[in-house]
């Protein structure tokens, strides 16, 4: 057994608000310079929805991941190295800019010499590669913010109660969720496996993904080869970047900028304690379904004497030590099971968890469709279809997920009792 510590984070996607705090404070600390005007190490997406870069998921079209060959073992999906040659001409895995987004300011003139309208003014966009104000915003991560930019465009006709069917109206049967996103710093990264120059790696004692800027020659294979597009290419520099899950901040003590700043407080960062030696025959797992435990396998128990022990032969400090026992990431992952991998089938082994949203879960409680213990008797009264999050978290495995949502409302229904009836007096469960 060889033992290491990962950081990871947890977050709870029942409380992000999408507001994008944690996605402005990461760019004013990590990309606010020439070459990154694009890049967003942190960015928030609404799901279902095309995210950033387009059509990230899509990894038949970006070649992204690892792919588990006949024989059973893994290998970067790129093809990797010998693809090398016919990258430098034209790589077609690579994203382009149209497939980012075009980066833009804002004009806040706007809001003192805008026309007197029935509804407040916004700062408009301007466009930092024609300095234009941007008209019209066709695509995005986000899409609601389009749709609602287009209903203040057109309530300057006054007709409300039109404008407001028109486009509201096709909010009624659909659902959304916020899904924030970061490098993962997975266990088994394809950025790592795909480096020509070995210039990516994982750090031994926490696990962090960095890029050597000195050994970086500007292949752009990780960009290719990152399942979840969080490598960026700076144009300026000609070299490529990423998320160092704020290790300055984490070396001292501090959390990352992205938790720290979080208004809804959906982040939680904590230590694990894993066999690094499981890791390739997780990865390797035959079916998709089957990954997500696999993963989870693959962590130990902090409080396990053996464990313990085997840790301080490895040389894991006590301090690293005591933070794996008070692990929240370790609690809601492994004890509690209510916190997910992403997509686990890209087989990279990926180290932020989510927790589903429970909202439309709430619908279908107020509604008088669930019971107070909690159980989910008809999964299809879920707003956000089960196996929609099940594709996204667990590699279509929707028996988890559902146990996770129950746990959570259960968990819900609790606190409320005991603020209505007070400590002790809890009927219900
Ligand atoms: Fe590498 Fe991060 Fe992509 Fe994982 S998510 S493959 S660690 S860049
Ligand atoms: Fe969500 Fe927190 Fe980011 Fe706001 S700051 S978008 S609540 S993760």
């Amino acid at each position: 057994m060889k033992i290491r510590a990962q950081i990871g984070m947890v977050l709870n996607l029942d409380k992000c608000i999408g507001c994008h705090t944690c996605s402005v404070t990461c760019k004013n600390v990590w990309t606010s310079r020439q070459g990154m005007e694009y890049a967003w190490f942190n960015n928030v997406e609404t799901k279902p929805g095309i995210g950033y870069p387009d059509d990230w998921e899509n990894q038949e079209r970006w070649n992204g991941g690892w792919e588990r060959l006949a024989n059973g073992s893994i290998r970067p999906k790129l093809g990797a190295k010998w693809r090398i040659l016919a990258n430098i001409f034209a790589n077609p895995d690579l994203p382009t800019i149209d497939d980012y987004y075009e980066p833009f300011t804002f004009d806040y003139t706007h809001l003192q010499n805008a026309p007197t309208s029935k509804v407040t003014p916004t700062a408009r966009p301007v466009s930092t590669i024609t300095g234009k104000v941007m008209e019209k915003i066709e695509k995005g991560p986000n899409w609601e913010e389009i749709l609602g930019g287009e209903f203040s465009k057109r309530s300057k006709d006054y007709n409300f109660e039109a404008v407001e069917k028109d486009i509201y109206g096709q909010f009624e049967n659909t659902f959304m969720m916020y899904l924030p996103r970061l490098c993962e710093h997975c266990l088994n990264p394809a950025c790592v496996a795909s480096c020509p120059s070995g210039a990516i790696y994982k750090r031994e004692e926490d696990g962090i993904v960095l890029i050597d800027q000195d050994k970086c020659r500007g292949w752009r294979m990780c960009v290719s080869a990152c399942p979840y597009k969080k490598i960026y290419f700076n144009w300026e520099s000609g070299k490529s970047e990423k998320c160092v899950f704020c290790y300055p901040r984490i070396e001292m003590g501090e959390p990352t900028v992205c938790s720290e700043t979080c208004v809804g407080r959906i982040r939680y960062l904590g230590v694990l304690l894993y066999d690094a030696d499981r890791i390739e025959q997780a990865a390797a797992t035959e079916n998709e379904g089957d990954l997500y435990q696999a993963q989870l396998d693959i962590f130990l128990n902090p409080n396990d004497p053996a464990v313990i022990e085997a840790a301080r032969k490895e040389g894991i400090p006590d301090s690293w030590m005591d933070a794996a026992r008070r692990s929240p990431v370790y609690k809601m992952a492994m004890e509690w099971k209510i916190a997910f991998p992403l997509h686990p089938e890209y087989r990279t082994l990926p180290m932020v968890w989510y927790i589903p949203p429970l909202s439309p879960i709430q619908n279908a409680h107020a509604k008088g469709q669930m019971g107070s213990n909690g159980v989910i008797p008809d999964v299809n009264s879920l707003r956000i279809p089960l196996r929609y999050l099940a594709n996204l978290l667990t590699g279509g495995n929707e028996a988890p997920v559902k146990l996770a949502l129950e746990r959570m409302l259960a968990m819900r229904v609790y606190k409320r009792e005991q603020q209505l009836h007070g400590e002790g007096n809890v009927a219900v469960l």
